[in-house]
């Protein structure tokens, strides 16, 4: 996490500054920094936030004083400030009705109330192998979503252009209703029911939407995913959703995760379980065999003399770490298969083996028992 910058700083005046100033300087910060005016610049948003919280405390009395005496400690919380929506819900204050508007073209919510829309949220869900989650992959993903209109850039009036303000609430997107209480006259607002706040009325319908403004519309998104996801995970892209109708910003696309199960290798966690079966005879005198990853096959070594139950770990084998903690490890859990049907011949053989010196149990004192072994797995 970066370090929150000084907040006088930031807006770029005195510690002293008076209120005007501080408004000021932060309508100064918000033009220049506006997300809509600095598409091609990512760091734009994240300045503009910071302008915005900024604001919010050194705007605030009270808040102001608690900043100046304790700094950023004193402000409580760990939350990443205001978002979008009280942001923009500032600027009615900052400038004056419907000033930001003009200057944006209808980014943002105005003193009127016209607020921006966003439009549904798509929602998929995406299966993935065990590789697939293990290395990460970019997947390229067909959808179908509402996109803005291009013959009438989303407004749904023919043109583009077709629509004037609303009579109702003379373009405010919102109506003042003044109500009698026991306290006096209360002025309340609500949405314009003639404009359902979008403040504008479309006089002629665009007929290519017939005047929603968007268009169903399928396309390849590629999404990368990173390594580590894991079942239930859900990723968003932003603005990858539906389009409202009649103008707004884009919903997001919501990318559920399932896993999909893998024949052999068993997922926990970061780690990769795989259960091997060895015959007592390779047991007894050490074999080297083939067991699968998700890399492919890789040889390992029995040694002679190993006990069933033996965990065997492949460092590096398993799955990367979302985070970017490292990588798991491939554990190899150690069986020994005892033949359930034999023949005459192998029936003699064994028989002999049945009384052989080595072949009575006879744990030595460096032999792990079952609690021992459960422990070094878990370490
Ligand atoms: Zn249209
Ligand atoms: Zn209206």
């Amino acid at each position: 996490m970066a370090t929150k910058r000084d907040y006088y700083e930031v807006l770029g005046v005195a510690k002293n500054a008076s209120g005007d100033e501080i408004k000021k300087a932060y309508r100064k910060v918000a033009i220049k920094f506006h997300p809509d005016k600095n598409p091609d610049d990512p760091t734009a948003e994240d300045k503009f936030k910071e302008a915005a919280e900024a604001y919010e405390v050194l705007s605030d009395q009270n808040k102001r004083a608690r900043y100046d005496q304790y700094g950023h400690q004193g402000m409580g919380g760990n939350g990443g400030g205001p978002n979008m929506e009280d942001i923009f819900s500032q600027f009615g204050d900052i400038f004056g009705g419907g000033g930001f508007e003009g200057f944006f073209g209808g980014g943002g919510r105005g003193q009127g109330g016209r607020r921006v829309r966003k439009g549904s949220n798509l929602r998929i869900k995406l299966k993935l192998d065990l590789e697939e989650v293990a290395n990460g992959v970019e997947k390229k993903i067909k959808v179908k979503r509402y996109v803005a209109c291009n013959t009438c850039s989303g407004t749904g009036a023919k043109n583009g252009t077709d629509m004037r303000d609303c009579g109702t609430c003379h373009g405010q997107g919102q109506v003042k209703r003044v109500v009698n209480t026991m306290l006096g006259q209360m002025v309340s607002t609500a949405t314009c029911p003639t404009c359902n706040g979008e403040g504008k009325v479309v006089t002629s319908k665009c007929d290519v939407c017939n005047g929603e403004g968007r268009q169903l519309h399928e396309e390849v998104i590629p999404i990368n995913i990173p390594a580590g996801v894991a079942e239930g995970m859900q990723l968003s892209m932003n603005g990858k959703g539906n389009y409202p109708e009649r103008g707004g910003v884009a919903g997001d696309l919501l990318i559920q995760i399932e896993e999909e199960p893998h024949e052999l290798l068993k997922r926990d966690g970061n780690n990769i379980m795989f259960e091997q079966y060895i015959s007592f005879v390779d047991a007894a005198l050490g074999a080297s065999i083939e067991v699968p990853t998700i890399e492919g096959k890789v040889k390992i070594k029995v040694e002679p003399g190993t006990q069933p139950g033996k965990i065997l770990r492949l460092r590096g084998k398993g799955i990367k770490d979302i985070n970017g903690y490292g990588r798991g490890d491939q554990l190899i859990h150690l069986s020994v298969w005892t033949p359930k049907n034999v023949t005459g011949e192998e029936r003699e053989l064994l028989e002999k083996l049945r009384n052989a010196q080595n072949f009575t149990p006879n744990p030595g004192k460096n032999e792990k028992g079952f609690f021992e072994k459960v422990k070094e797995y878990f370490q």
